[in-house]
């Protein structure tokens, strides 16, 4: 449905997809060609937004690793950490979370940002 989200809106003209397999491209043309603006209903429109809506209830941090932040000029893989930190909030295993942040990574290399 992820997918669909996107071509639901009118402004979109064009959607770049991961593709790895030759079924997957054919798998999205064909999608595309059924595809439209304000293709989805109401029901479809609810259903994303509660899901949405829960995620983000459970993720502290709403990085989208789009790295505008990066390179860190004190060395801190930022998107990587807060990637961490949002696993570690949702499925548990923050002790895990922690230890796979190089020291370097810590919270405590932050300087004043
Ligand atoms: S923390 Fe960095 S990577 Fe994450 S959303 Fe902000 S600028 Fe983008």
């Amino acid at each position: 449905m992820g997918i669909a989200l996107v071509w639901n809106h009118p402004e979109v003209t064009l959607v770049l997809s991961g593709m790895s397999k030759m079924d997957h491209v054919v798998e999205n043309v064909a999608y595309a060609e059924h595809s439209q603006p304000r293709n989805l209903n109401e029901g479809e429109l609810a259903l994303i937004r509660r899901v949405r809506d829960a995620y983000l209830s459970l993720s502290p941090t709403s990085c989208t690793a789009c790295r505008y932040c990066m390179p860190c000029p004190n060395g801190v893989e930022i998107p990587r950490v807060f990637s961490l930190y949002n696993e570690a909030m949702i499925y548990g295993g923050r002790h895990q979370a922690k230890e796979n942040v190089p020291e370097r990574q810590n919270v405590q290399a932050r300087t004043a940002c």
